[in-house]
C-alpha cells in the first residue's frame, strides 16, 4: 500500500521521527511545520492521510483540522490528531474539528502504522466511490445509483463479546450517541449471531473466560457471511504481541484499556464508516455490471450479453455432449407499427413482446434482445424437436391476444417469425449456429411469415 502522507509538526525532531518510521513503510511523506502550509500543501497537492500536531503557535491544530474539513476539496482527506497524554480534553475538540482518528504522543510505531494503513485503506474506497460518482453523473445515471457522501444515515448496528457485565455497560453507553450495540457474553453465540445479522461492527473484548479472542477474531474472518464484518479487538496496555498477531489475522483495528470513550467512538465510526463504503461499493459495480448487460427499453439481457453467455453455454454443451438449441424471432412488418402509429407504440409493442417471451421461457433459457425487432432464446439441454414447441407456443401466443397499446387505439394483430438451429455436426462456433438460425428465420420469413422454421440438421 502506497499513499501520501502529510505530517505537521512545528517541532523539527517530531516531523522527523514520524518521516522516518513512516518511509520505513514506504510511505510517501509530505512535511509541514505550520498550518498554513499544510492547507497550501492539501489544496495543491494529493494527499492520503494528514498527521497534525495540536499545539502550534499562530494557528493550532483544531483550526487546520476545521479548515480542511470545511473545504470540500480537502474534507475527505483523513486528519489524525497527535494528542499529548494527559489532554482527554483535547479529544472531545478533535472530534469536534472533524478529527477521524488520534495519536498519543510519545507515538508508538505499531499504532502509527496500523492506523494509518486503516486510513489509507477507507481513503482509497471513498476515491473510488468519488469517481464513480463522477462519471455516473456524467452519464446521467446519478438517481439509479445514488451514492451518498459516506455518512452515517442511520444508526450503526454493533455486536460486542465481552464477558463482563459492567464493561458491557460502559461500552453500550459510550457508544449511544452512534450505535446501537448488542452484548453477548459467549463468543460461540456471537458467531452465529454475527452470521444471521447485519452488523456493522464486531467489538471484542480480550478478556473472555477460557476463550482465545484471536480464535473468534479468526473464525469471524473466515466463514463466509461474516468476513466482511470490520472487527474492533480492545487489549491490555503492553500486549503487542497479541495486537501484531490480531491484525495479521485481518482484524481491522485495536483499542488499549482503559477505555476512552471519544477515541472508542472516532475507532468505531471509521470501521462503520468503512464497512459501509465497501457495501457501497459492491452495490454500485453490482448495478453497473447489470445496467451493462441489460437491454434499457425491454429489461431482457442485451447482445452484449448474449455473446458472452452463449459462448459458455456452447462450450459446456459440447463437452458435456448435451443438446443446445436456439431460436431466433423477429416480429412480422414492424416497421409499419411504427410508420401507422408513431415510434412510441413501436416500443410499446417491443416491451409487451418482451414480456410474452419471457412468460414462455423456462428459467433456465436466457431471453435476450438481439437487437431492433429482434430477439434471441437460447435454451441449454434442449433437443430441435422440443425446442420447436416451444418456438410454437411463443408464436401462437403473439398471434392469438392482440397488442393493446396504452393510447386506447384499437388493439394491434401482429405475428412474429422464427429460426430454430441446434448443435450439431458441422457447428464449431457460436456464430456458425446464429448463422444457420438466422438463415431459418430468413426461410420462415420467405415462405410467408407467421411461421417456425428449423435449420436442417
Ligand atoms: P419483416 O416482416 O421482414 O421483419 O419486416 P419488418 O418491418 O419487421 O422489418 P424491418 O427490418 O424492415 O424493420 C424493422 C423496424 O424495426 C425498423 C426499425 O425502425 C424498427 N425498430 C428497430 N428498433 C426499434 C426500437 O427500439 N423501437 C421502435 N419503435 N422501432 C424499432
Ligand atoms: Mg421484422
Ligand atoms: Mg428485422
Amino acid at each position: 500500500m502506497t499513499a501520501r502522507i502529510l505530517v505537521v509538526d512545528d517541532i523539527p525532531a517530531n516531523v522527523k521521527l514520524l518521516e522516518a518510521r513512516l518511509m520505513a513503510e514506504y510511505f510517501d511523506v509530505l512535511t509541514a511545520s505550520n498550518g498554513r502550509d499544510a492547507l497550501d500543501i492539501c489544496d495543491r497537492t494529493q494527499v492520503d492521510v494528514i498527521l497534525l500536531d495540536i499545539m502550534m503557535p499562530e494557528m493550532d491544530g483544531f483550526e487546520v483540522c476545521e479548515r480542511l474539513k470545511s473545504n470540500p476539496r480537502t474534507a475527505h482527506i483523513p486528519v489524525v490528531m497527535v494528542t499529548a497524554l494527559d489532554q482527554p480534553s483535547d479529544r472531545v475538540r478533535g472530534l469536534q474539528a472533524g478529527a477521524d482518528d488520534f495519536l498519543t504522543k510519545p507515538v508508538n510505531d505499531l499504532q502509527l502504522i496500523s492506523r494509518v494503513k486503516s486510513l489509507v485503506r477507507l481513503k482509497t474506497l471513498t476515491d473510488e466511490l468519488r469517481i464513480r460518482h463522477d462519471t455516473t453523473r456524467k452519464a446521467g445515471l446519478d438517481d439509479m445509483l445514488r451514492l451518498q457522501d459516506g455518512r452515517l444515515e442511520d444508526q450503526a448496528q454493533v455486536l460486542l463479546v465481552d464477558s463482563r457485565g459492567a464493561s458491557q455497560e460502559r461500552i453500550i453507553k459510550s457508544l449511544k450517541p452512534i450505535a446501537e450495540v448488542f452484548a453477548m457474553s459467549d463468543p460461540q453465540a456471537a458467531v452465529f449471531e454475527a452470521a444471521e445479522n447485519p452488523l456493522d461492527l464486531v467489538i471484542v473484548n480480550s478478556n473472555l473466560e477460557d476463550y482465545d479472542p484471536l480464535r473468534l477474531c479468526s473464525q469471524i474472518r473466515s466463514l463466509e457471511r461474516t468476513r466482511f464484518i470490520p472487527i474492533l479487538l480492545i487489549t491490555e496496555q503492553g500486549d503487542e504481541q497479541m495486537i501484531i498477531r490480531a491484525l495479521d489475522l485481518g482484524v481491522n483495528d485495536y483499542i488499549v484499556r482503559p477505555l476512552d470513550p471519544n477515541e472508542l467512538i472516532a475507532r468505531t465510526l471509521t470501521q462503520v464508516r468503512r464497512k459501509r463504503y465497501n457495501d457501497r461499493l459492491r452495490n454500485s459495480v453490482r448495478q453497473t455490471i447489470e445496467l451493462a448487460v441489460t437491454d434499457g427499453l425491454t429489461g431482457l439481457h442485451n447482445r452484449r450479453y448474449l455473446d458472452t453467455h452463449l459462448r459458455t453455454l456452447f462450450a459446456r454443451a459440447k463437452v458435456r455432449g448435451r443438446p443446445l438449441t436456439i431460436c431466433i424471432t423477429d416480429i412480422d412488418r414492424f416497421k409499419q407499427v411504427n410508420d401507422v402509429y408513431g415510434h412510441d407504440a413501436g416500443d410499446e409493442v417491443l416491451k409487451e413482446f418482451a414480456g410474452r417471451i419471457r412468460s414462455t421461457v423456462r428459467g433456465a433459457d436466457l431471453a435476450c434482445r438481439f437487437g431492433g425487432e429482434e430477439f434471441v432464446v437460447v435454451m441449454p439441454d434442449t433437443a430441435a424437436d422440443v425446442a420447436a414447441t416451444v418456438a410454437e407456443r411463443l408464436r401462437g401466443m403473439i398471434e392469438a391476444r392482440p397488442f393493446q397499446l396504452r393510447s386506447g387505439e384499437t388493439p394491434l394483430m401482429l405475428t412474429a417469425s422464427m429460426g430454430i438451429a441446434t448443435l450439431g455436426p458441422g457447428i464449431e462456433t457460436p456464430e456458425q449456429l446464429l448463422k444457420q438460425a438466422d438463415r431459418a428465420l430468413y426461410e420462415a420469413k420467405n415462405s410467408g411469415r407467421n411461421r417456425v422454421v428449423a435449420a436442417a440438421a
